[in-house]
């Protein structure tokens, strides 16, 4: 996927290897980093819960997937539409409400790096 930095203006190709995975304060964050000037940028954030929302999600998609195809009751189907419909309106709402969260732990993840240096092993043990 092609994508132009919001902050430099260049185009670049975002590779399987740019994409970024920190795991901070119970979240999971995945981003990407612009190679021209290191703008990072947020694709998505998973929590516990965000976790669970998509497991439900597949395995009902799997249940609906096998009902149709062996006809189960339109009622028994409905029940099930209806809640992976419901499952579906938790996540996006957990998406938003996850966002800004994402946003600031990427921010955060950035600041002090020129500084501080990664952390390097000591020598001292203990
Ligand atoms: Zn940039």
């Amino acid at each position: 996927m092609t994508v132009q930095c919001n902050k430099c203006g260049e185009y670049f190709t975002v590779l399987r290897e740019g994409i970024m995975v920190l795991q901070d304060d119970g979240y999971d964050v995945t981003y990407f980093v612009c190679p021209h000037c290191k703008e990072k940028y947020l694709i998505c954030i998973f929590d516990k819960k965000m976790h669970e929302l998509l497991e439900r999600r597949r395995q009902l998609e799997q249940i609906l997937r096998i009902a149709r195809a062996k006809k189960f009751r339109a009622e028994a189907i409905r029940r099930y539409v209806k809640e992976y419909e419901k499952v579906k309106a938790d996540q996006k709402a957990l998406a938003d409400e996850l966002k800004p969260i994402g946003e600031e732990i990427v921010k955060r993840s950035g600041k002090g790096e020129d500084e501080d240096g990664k952390e390097h092993n000591s020598d001292q043990s203990g």
